[in-house]
């Protein structure tokens, strides 16, 4: 287990600084205008691209209104409307299902807190942290692949389990920077720490990585 010291904590804001200098618009990328939007836009982003998702969902949130009107919908009509993204009979379910609980326990509302969020079908906690930063601005720490990828290789956690490094980050970083690093660090991961080669030499946070030209 990584300490958090007070080093680690300063290099890591020192990692921020830079990324918000580089990435100053860093933020989420599906497109949405409402925290239900935005749930099922993420549940339609798993192993799919942020790109595909916002070509599927204008039209999806013209029929889509409602929590009641998603979980309305068959099934097969809805598969057929998100085929493209991938996982369609899964997303279809979890969709419909998580329309049917909202419009039943919530009066068609998301939850704003994440305790209650993570009990919703087809939401695990980096969409409920998601809805956390993006829909609602509270504080939330994202742990999506490109996050993992670049807490490990910048050496700030040793643990591959997603709820293990949200919480080593959330000892490293202060809680009001929690979203603007998650979304720096996605941005990073998708524009030059790529998973496979990526661009150290041009990297503006070379000089703090310990993966620097190693990877
Ligand atoms: S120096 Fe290389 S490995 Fe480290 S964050 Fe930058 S691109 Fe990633």
């Amino acid at each position: 287990m990584i300490k958090a010291t007070p080093q680690l904590k300063r290099r890591a804001a020192e990692v921020l600084r830079r990324l918000r200098a580089e990435y100053p618009d860093a933020d989420c990328e599906l497109d949405f205008s409402n925290p239900l939007e935005l749930v099922m836009a993420a549940i339609l982003s798993a192993q799919c691209t942020d790109k595909r998702v916002n070509l599927v969902t204008p039209a999806l949130f013209k029929k889509y209104r409602t929590a009641a009107d998603w979980a309305r919908t068959p099934q097969a009509t809805l598969e057929k409307e998100i085929r493209s993204t991938g996982f369609y009979r899964n997303k279809a379910k979890n969709i419909r299902a998580l329309g049917a609980a909202l419009a039943k326990q919530f009066g068609g509302r998301l939850p704003e807190d994440l305790d209650t969020l993570v009990t919703l079908p087809g939401i695990g906690r980096k969409t409920a942290n998601l809805l956390l930063v993006s829909a609602f601005r509270r504080p939330g720490i994202i742990v999506d692949t490109h996050f993992k990828r670049l807490s490990a290789r910048l050496g700030f956690t040793d643990n591959e389990d997603p709820d293990k490094i949200e919480f080593d980050l959330k000892a490293i970083v202060p809680e009001k920077d929690w979203g603007a690093w998650s979304h720096a660090m996605v941005f990073h991961g998708r524009r030059c720490c790529y998973a496979r080669k990526p661009e150290c030499p041009r990297c503006p946070v070379r000089g703090l990585c310990p993966s620097a030209g190693k990877v």
